[in-house]
């Protein structure tokens, strides 16, 4: 059984409520997130079910958890969740686009992507500061450095900045920085990670495991969200499977599955899941069409010199034609893009 206790609920009404759980021969796993506080519940089933628990002042559900994952699922929020990020709301009819270059290479790329997509209608600019790279004599990312370009970036653009976190000991320095906290695919079932940024209560966006299964993937999520952080959107980014001609298989049937399991935003990363840039045009138009919140897209001043992910990334020009024809995609849908 877990408590969602309300956004407005007062710790002394948290308090209480612990008082008589505890007092009832029932133990208490205390998650106190930013914006609200999970009470988990370890014990006899019986002596739960005697309690009147949502007569209790500050609580908003008393859930029974026979799954392994309840927060994140349409059966307690039928409704979806919009989140706000700093003004930009992500989820509901809203269609956020989040852009810009693999990675944070230097100061004046990075400036030129943020005016290239900005320019282009993107809410987002995206790029990593730390990146996880499969051998360790590629690239790695400019880290503080590149947070600092991001947050400059920021500064003179006003778009909202997602970048990966790659450890616990990073979550504090990219939360100074970011707006949102990539989790990437090698991450996702970092579980210790994924209790971290839970903790920060900055907006997630949980990628999926290149091996994942949708059922682990709502489990990861729900990692996030039993912190107490409800501020968690998927991106679908492709899987492995035993087609070589692509990166990897763009799974629009999952975002599409997750649209109808849960009440979270989707965002589909059509650059990660086909990694070819010509295929990243008509799958982002797919995506929207089928009903995604939004899509990650990677775009690079001049992508034949990009440090990492140059053939999967747009030119400035393919990236513009690619928001002319998703608007038309979005429009048609009935999604506002901001
Ligand atoms: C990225 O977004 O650049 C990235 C490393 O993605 P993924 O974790 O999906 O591979
Ligand atoms: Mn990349």
């Amino acid at each position: 059984m877990i408590i969602v206790m309300s956004p407005a609920a007062t710790q002394k009404e948290i308090d209480t409520v612990v008082a008589r759980v505890t007092g009832a021969g029932l133990r208490v796993h205390l998650s106190e997130g930013k914006s609200r506080t999970i009470i988990g519940l370890i014990g006899e089933k019986k002596l739960m079910a005697q309690l009147p628990l949502e007569a209790m002042a500050g609580v908003e559900k008393a859930i029974s958890v026979t799954a392994g994952y309840k927060l994140v699922s349409r059966e307690i929020k039928s409704e979806d969740t919009v989140i706000n990020i700093g003004g930009v709301l992500v989820g509901g009819t809203n269609l956020v686009v989040m852009a810009g270059p693999c990675a944070v290479e230097s100061r004046e790329q990075l400036l030129e992507s943020a005016k290239i997509v900005k320019a282009a209608g993107a809410q987002f600019l995206r790029g990593g500061a730390y990146k996880p790279r499969t051998s360790p004599y590629s690239f790695q990312g400019l880290e503080e450095k590149g947070l600092e370009m991001l947050a400059e970036a920021r500064e003179v653009t006003g778009l909202k900045v997602v970048t990966e976190v790659v450890d616990i000991q990073s979550v504090s320095v990219v939360s100074a920085y970011a707006d949102v906290l990539q989790i990437g695919a090698r991450n996702m079932q970092n579980f210790q990670l994924l209790k971290a940024v839970g903790k920060s209560g900055m907006p997630v966006l949980l990628k999926r495991g290149m091996a994942a299964t949708i059922n682990e993937w709502l489990h990861a999520a729900e990692y996030i969200l039993s912190e107490g952080n409800f501020n968690v959107m998927f991106c679908e980014r492709g899987i492995r499977t035993f087609e070589d001609y692509t990166r990897n298989t763009l799974d629009l049937s999952a975002a599409a599955a997750l649209k109808d399991l849960s009440h979270l935003p989707v965002i589909v990363d059509p650059s990660h899941g086909t990694g070819v840039w010509k295929l990243v045009r008509p799958m982002a138009k797919a995506a929207v069409a089928g009903g995604a919140d939004g899509l990650m897209i990677e775009v690079h001043p001049n992508p034949a010199e990009a440090l990492s992910d140059g053939s999967q990334s747009l030119t400035p020009a393919n990236f513009q034609a690619l928001m002319n024809e998703v608007g038309i995609i979005a429009a048609a849908v009935g999604r506002k893009m901001a």
